[in-house]
C-alpha cells in the first residue's frame, strides 16, 4: 500500500517539485494550497506525514500545525515545516506550534526524501547502510 504524504504549500513551483520527488520515490501525494484545505484534507486522507509551508493564505503554518495537533486522530502524524526563513526564533515557534521538525527551502532534491524518511521510521526500518 502506498503511503500518503500531505503537502500543504501555496507556491506552485515548490509544490510541483516536492510532489515530483515524493512520487518518484513511491509516495502518494495529496496537495493542499492553503491552510484550511490542508486541515480538511489531513483528516480525510490519513497521511503518514505532513509537509507544511509556513507562509500560507487563509491560515499560516503555525495556525495549521496547532489545528492539526488539536485533532487526536492526527496527534501522532509527523508534521515537517518547510520554510525559507527558519531563523533562530522561528525554529522554536515552529516546534512550539506542534511541528515535529523542519526542512529549509530551497529543497535539496538529493537529500529531501532521506530527510523525510527519518520521520517515518516508526515501523521496522532495517535498511541500515553499511560502509
Ligand atoms: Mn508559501
Amino acid at each position: 500500500m502506498q503511503q500518503t504524504v500531505l503537502v500543504i504549500e501555496d507556491n506552485e513551483q515548490s509544490l510541483y517539485m516536492i510532489t515530483f520527488i515524493l512520487t518518484q520515490h513511491g509516495y502518494e501525494v495529496v496537495q493542499a494550497r492553503n491552510g484550511r484545505e490542508g486541515i480538511t484534507l489531513a483528516s480525510q486522507v490519513q497521511p503518514v506525514l505532513i509537509l507544511l509551508d509556513i507562509q500560507l493564505p487563509l491560515l499560516d503554518g503555525y495556525a495549521v500545525a496547532q489545528a492539526l495537533r488539536s485533532n487526536p486522530a492526527l496527534a501522532q502524524v509527523p508534521i515537517i515545516a518547510v520554510t525559507s526563513y527558519a531563523m533562530a526564533g522561528d525554529r522554536e515557534r515552529i516546534l512550539a506550534a506542534g511541528c515535529t521538525g523542519y526542512i529549509e527551502k530551497p529543497i535539496d532534491p538529493g537529500t529531501f526524501v532521506r530527510h523525510i524518511a527519518q520521520y517515518l521510521s516508526i515501523g521496522p526500518s532495517g535498511h541500515g547502510g553499511g560502509p
